[in-house]
């Protein structure tokens, strides 16, 4: 199975690729997490991202679109994979259906997860990552038992550099305009699903399962 996972920063798209990943078996791609790897890693490509990160603009498509062709075509996604946060322009997505194309492969759906933009910027500013293991909290919503320490493994919490107030509104603004436009894209394509991405995250999850199968 090959998914895409659409909709704005913030809407719980890593959150829920997890949960089809542990379910269906199969990877979940995040081009945001590779990307911060290879900035925590300090290689060439890391670099290359990093100014685009820091500011909220989207890293050129010809970086990221050689990172997904190698990426695919790693042993793990035989039986499919998930796309977390790619494509996140039209021609991403155009490049993907030539790549698809070109390894005899077809897109089964796009789930786009919709939830309002001030919910957004709420979740966005007060979500807090473990520097150690990654695990993600939320100052109001699931904070930590002590303040600023991982539950998990003990490691300082921090907030993401994109994730303060001033880049985050960049980040959405970077969404309604080059990624938006992908949702008639897939529309057109009769691949789109809409879920509600507000509420409980297990019944989120329920809803797009009963949309895959
Ligand atoms: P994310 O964690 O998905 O919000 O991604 C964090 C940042 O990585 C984005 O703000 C972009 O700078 C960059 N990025 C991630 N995925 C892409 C993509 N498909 N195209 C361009 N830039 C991307």
């Amino acid at each position: 199975m090959i998914l895409v996972l659409l909709g704005a920063p913030g809407v719980g798209k890593g959150t829920q690729a997890e949960f089809i990943s542990r379910e269906f078996g199969i990877p979940q791609i995040s081009t945001g997490d590779i990307l911060r790897k290879e900035v925590k890693e300090g290689s060439e490509l890391g670099k290359q991202a990093k100014k685009y990160m820091d500011s909220g603009a989207l890293v050129p498509d010809d970086v990221i679109v050689g990172m997904m062709e190698k990426r695919i075509k790693a042993d793990d996604c035989r039986n499919g994979f998930i796309l977390d946060g790619f494509p996140r322009t039209t021609d991403q997505a155009e490049a993907l259906d030539k790549m698809l194309e070109k390894n005899s492969l077809t897109l089964d759906k796009v789930i786009l997860i919709d939830v309002p933009k001030n919910e957004i910027v709420e979740r966005l500013t007060g979500r807090r990552v473990c520097s150690k293991c990654g695990a993600v909290y939320h100052i109001k919503n699931n904070p930590p038992k002590t303040e600023g320490v991982c539950d998990k493994c003990g490691g300082e919490l921090i907030q993401r550099d994109d994730d303060t107030k001033e880049v985050v509104e960049n980040r959405l603004k970077v969404y309604e305009e080059s990624t938006m436009p992908l949702i008639y894209y897939y529309k057109k394509a009769n691949k789109l699903a809409k879920i509600n991405g507000l509420g409980n995250i297990e019944k989120i999850f329920e809803n797009i399962k009963a949309v895959l199968q």
